[in-house]
């Protein structure tokens, strides 16, 4: 038998692979008891079933080999919304609330009706997120993986968000040009360079490539995704693209080739460059 409080003091296996290695463990071991963590400070010598010890012992050696809390729980929290992740997937980051953010800051009130759409959503993070504070918006999100497009489904499901419409599309191909206008573009696309050394270090190697790499510096996506997006914004469309920390200037060269005017760049909670925007005005399309 073992207690809360000797369960949390294993902790320290964790330490060599975390930076958070209690919070982990308390993370761990509420969902290997299935309670939350006011639970585990009411209660420290509570004694746990051998069951819910072996589940806990079981997620400990996975975090320990690496594997991302969200991975192992199954869940992340994203701008309120709790979300369901699995590794066919990107885990949604902090910093990418600042794309919701600024969405929500530059495109309007709930009242004034936008349409928006989200590119490769993943795990349907940023279209959910606007949704929940624009319900009178129509938000339209595709994925390309047909097993991110089933968890951004049941994402949706979840959450109720009647106003997103999910699509399997690789970036626009299900767009019909001329028939397909938008508001506002959004997308958090791969952006990491493959030889980037981070990508074999952490938690990151537990995801897919896929949702990662890019070629061409990691900015091939970026790049078409900035190209073509005119085609499909209406007059004064806003595009709004999360990228790299060092990649703002080359984001600020694709936009003014194609044209782009009113250009910006943010900077995150960590004070990097993430995301870049610009309109499309009339005569450019
Ligand atoms: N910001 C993520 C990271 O650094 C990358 C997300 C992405 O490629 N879109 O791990």
């Amino acid at each position: 038998m073992a207690s809360i409080q000797s369960c949390l003091r294993e902790s320290s296996r964790l330490e060599n692979y975390s930076d958070t290695a209690r919070l982990d463990a308390e993370i761990l071991l509420c969902t290997a008891i299935e309670k939350d963590r006011a639970y585990l400070y009411t209660w420290p010598e509570k004694e746990i079933s051998p069951e819910q010890l072996s589940r806990y012992q079981n997620f400990l050696t996975r975090r320990e080999q690496g594997e991302p809390i969200a991975y192992i729980t199954g869940y992340q929290e994203f701008w309120s919304l709790n979300l369901a992740v699995n590794p066919s997937t990107l885990i949604p980051r902090p910093e990418t609330e600042l794309l919701v953010e600024l969405a929500l800051e530059l495109a309007g009130e709930n009242k004034d009706k936008k349409t928006l759409l989200d590119l490769g959503t993943g795990t349907g993070a940023i279209a959910l997120a606007i949704a929940s504070e624009r319900p009178q918006w129509q938000i339209t999100a595709l994925e390309k993986n047909p097993d991110a497009l089933a968890l951004a489904q049941s994402n949706q499901k979840t959450h109720k968000l009647d106003n997103v419409t999910l699509v399997l599309s690789d970036w626009f191909s299900a767009l019909i040009e001329g028939e397909h206008r938008f508001d506002v573009i959004v997308a958090n696309p791969p952006y990491i360079d493959k030889n980037d050394e981070h990508l074999s270090q952490g938690d990151v190697r537990f995801e897919p490539a896929s949702a990662l790499v890019a070629e061409q510096s990691g900015l091939d996506d970026l790049a078409h995704i900035v190209s073509v997006a005119p085609q499909f914004l209406k007059e004064n469309g806003l595009l709004l693209v999360e990228h790299g920390y060092q990649q703002q200037q080359a984001v600020a060269e694709l936009f003014k080739q194609h044209g782009y005017s009113d250009c910006f760049c943010k900077h995150d909670l960590a004070g990097q460059p993430r995301v870049s925007g610009g309109l499309v005005k009339p005569s450019k399309i």
